[in-house]
């Protein structure tokens, strides 16, 4: 059979540890064997970030801007511990926050659903995803532990000087102060990459925030989204049969537990950081979670949301077997490939993406998986494989739907 072939290089970014393996092994396994792969490729691990000054993942993120469909493996985010372990020049930062500065984006993240795996909400039969803002509010905040009697204030010195200043509080006794801020300009990236990502979806858009309490700021966010939707989205939603609604966060909250599924979900910063960990627990497991990272002008990064599984990776070190959950990064490298064959219409990658998928799920459908998802599923006759092995069984499944 002849190997299906691409267009333009999607851009592969290599990254660490046991997911560093992984990637390897679904590239031999999985990919080339049945398509010519075109990448341009980025070393990403952290060795490589260290020996180029970092210049490796500034250099990947701007040929995503480039090209327009980006790949990542999980990598290293060094603290102390790290700079010791690989003898860094410096603590660098976190690739993904280097990699959203420059493409300006919104993270997505979605659960990937299988038979046996049931979600603890009951009513759940569709995924959700989860749009989380990733600029300002608390993560960008000042915040002041205060003693004694004393008036706190918030002052605003515009350009010429002149200061506006509001009471924050009189306090008569031993307190605490915090200042946060966000920019019209963040909020209405993500208010884009938000209705972009639904249209492309093809599915409801929900956003709350707490404007009755917050009524500037949160009411800020609210009022950009609706001049957003209203000017440029309304329409091609009308269109595509979908909605947008705002609603309060504590009866989205209300909403969700008892709904179907089948939405994205945005939210600010904050709560989005909490919602995705309450999501992805009650729909199984991290390692079951994809995440993409998507700009507002249509630049998109897939990835697995969880980490570089370090543990797994000192096992695999001393020779012993793992059982290592790769689902969530093949699935990082068909949303990439059936993105790059959209872009490109290539029917064969897209069709390609559809059957890799599958041929995971009828995999572990089959009770054949690896340990972290024995212990979740009720499947009666379920059988634990190794890293290895489990891409083997798959790439089976995969063969018979190539024929
Ligand atoms: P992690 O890699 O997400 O793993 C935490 C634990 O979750 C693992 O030890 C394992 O539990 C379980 N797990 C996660 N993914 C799994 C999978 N695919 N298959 C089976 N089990 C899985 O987080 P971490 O160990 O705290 O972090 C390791 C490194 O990843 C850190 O250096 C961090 O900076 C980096 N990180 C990178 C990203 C990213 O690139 N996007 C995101 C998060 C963290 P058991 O050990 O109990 O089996
Ligand atoms: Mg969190």
């Amino acid at each position: 059979m002849a190997k299906i072939l691409m267009k333009t290089p999607l851009v592969e970014m290599d990254g660490d540890e046991m997911t560093r393996v992984i990637w390897t092994w679904i590239k031999e396994i999985l990919l080339e064997p049945y398509i010519e792969l075109n990448t341009e490729y980025y070393d990403l691990g952290l060795k490589n970030r260290d020996l180029t000054d970092d210049q490796v993942t500034i250099d990947s993120a701007e040929a995503t801007k480039k090209y327009g469909v980006a790949v990542k493996c999980a990598t290293i985010t060094p603290n102390a511990a790290r700079v010791i372990e690989y003898d860094l020049k410096e603590m660098w930062k976190s690739p993904n926050g280097t990699i959203r500065a420059i493409l300006d984006g919104t993270v997505f993240r979605e659960p990937i659903l299988v038979k046996g795996i049931i979600p603890f909400v009951r009513t759940w039969k569709k995924p959700i995803s989860i749009a989380r803002h990733a600029y300002g509010d608390v993560y960008k905040n000042t915040e002041m532990k205060t003693e004694g009697a004393g008036k706190a204030e918030i002052v605003f010195t515009d350009k010429d000087g002149k200061e506006t200043r509001q009471t924050i509080h009189e306090f008569t006794d031993d307190g605490i102060i915090m200042g946060m801020h966000n920019t019209d300009k963040s909020i209405r990236s993500f208010a884009r990459a938000c209705f972009t990502y639904a249209l492309d979806k093809k599915q409801d858009l929900w956003f709350a925030t707490k404007d009755t309490i917050s009524k500037i700021y949160d009411h800020r966010f609210k009022d950009i989204f609706n001049e957003i939707y209203e000017a440029e989205y309304s329409r091609k939603f009308r269109e595509a049969g979908i909605e947008y609604f705002y609603t309060l966060i504590d009866d989205a909250v209300a909403r969700v537990v008892r709904s179907e599924g089948g939405f994205i979900w945005a939210c600010k910063n904050y709560d989005g950081d909490v919602m995705s960990d309450m999501i992805a627990s009650a729909f199984g497991s991290l390692a079951m979670m994809t995440s993409v990272l998507v700009s507002p002008e249509g630049y998109y990064e897939y990835e697995a949301a969880h980490g570089t599984v370090q543990r797994h990776y000192y096992s695999h070190l001393e020779g012993k077997e793992t059982s290592t959950n790769s689902v969530a990064t093949i699935f990082a490298w068909t949303g990439a490939l059936r993105k790059r064959g959209e872009l490109d219409e290539l029917p064969d990658l897209v069709s390609f993406a559809g059957k890799l998928e599958k041929a995971c799920l009828d995999t572990i459908e089959s009770g054949i998986m690896t340990r972290d998802l024995i212990a979740l599923s009720v499947l009666e006759n379920k059988k634990a494989v190794n890293t290895r092995d489990f891409l083997l069984e798959i790439r089976k499944r995969l063969d018979e739907m190539m024929q």
